[in-house]
């Protein structure tokens, strides 16, 4: 196998999804930002769905199962926890199994019908990149509605889409 060969079989291909729903009254956190909205959603951690969805695309790029597993949601320890502290334990998981492990990009979509998540895009971007140790040219945020259909569209729920590269 060829030393450039050899590297692009290192690279691999993550997807992440998850939907919480919305409550009035809660928190809401998305991608490690609080961002001010009448409504949260709702969680057994503080219901970040985006970097739910992100530690969801990582564990998948290295074939490590899913958020659940690692955090199961009946485990009083994750209660409320923060999803940032759960990425950087994740981050440790995935590192114990590929020393090497380094995250190429990130593509992240949020479906929310409000609030409207596009001015916070840049703050969204810089706070992942942040927690991924990654310049923020490598991390993209893309705020989309939910076109007034339910769930989404309704406001009661949102959905967060993760894709990353990564070379293990
Ligand atoms: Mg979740």
């Amino acid at each position: 196998m060829t030393e450039q060969l050899q590297t692009l079989t290192r690279l691999r291909t993550g997807l992440g999804t998850d939907l919480h729903r919305l409550a009035e009254g809660l928190p809401l956190v998305i991608g490690g930002v609080a961002i001010p909205h009448s409504k949260g959603c709702v969680a057994h951690s503080d219901g970040d769905v985006l970097l739910h969805a992100l530690i969801d695309a990582l564990l998948g790029a290295t074939a490590l199962g899913d958020i659940g597993l690692l955090f199961p949601p009946n485990e009083v320890q994750w209660k409320q926890a923060d999803s940032a502290e759960l990425l950087t334990r994740a981050l440790a998981h995935i590192r114990q199994q590929y020393p090497a492990f380094q995250v190429i990009n990130v593509d992240m979509v949020v479906h929310a019908q409000r609030p409207k998540l596009a001015p916070c895009r840049i703050a969204i971007c810089k706070r992942v990149a942040d927690l991924l140790g990654l310049p923020v040219d490598r991390v993209n945020f893309k705020a989309k509605t939910g076109e007034h259909l339910a769930p989404i569209g309704t406001e009661e729920a949102i959905e967060a889409l993760v894709s990353v590269l990564v070379l293990v």
